[in-house]
């Protein structure tokens, strides 16, 4: 949730996997762990690093949110991550579809 001044709340919304955030290379150098630790997306090969992408949420929570709802990266996270305002409309959706599936379950 975010606050009349549109501060983050850390509901975690947008970190758990029903936005697709992607790193390039440059997040990977700011941020070795994202190499470690998340798919890199390379065609098989076929293209170059400086062209690579990382998948680091897709489908499924970002592996560095924690069960704080705190970004464990957060310094060091990708630029996709530090382009998200709190507050601005892509925070708003999310949040809406987030809590849209929690009511469709507690409702099952
Ligand atoms: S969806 Fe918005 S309020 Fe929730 S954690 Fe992300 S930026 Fe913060
Ligand atoms: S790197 Fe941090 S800010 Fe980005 S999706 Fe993962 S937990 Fe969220």
């Amino acid at each position: 949730m975010t606050d009349k001044n549109g501060k983050c709340r850390r509901c975690g919304a947008c970190c758990s996997g029903l936005l697709i955030v992607e790193a390039g290379v440059e997040d990977v150098e700011r941020e070795p762990r994202i190499e470690q630790e998340c798919l890199l997306l390379d065609g098989h090969g076929s293209i170059p690093r400086d062209q690579a992408t990382w998948s680091v949420a897709c489908g499924v929570a970002c592996g560095f949110l924690g069960s704080d709802h705190k970004c464990g990266i957060y310094d060091t996270r990708p630029d996709e991550c530090r382009g998200f305002l709190a507050g601005g409309e892509q925070c708003l959706r999310t949040r809406a579809e987030a809590f849209a599936m929690v009511n469709v379950e507690v409702g099952e």
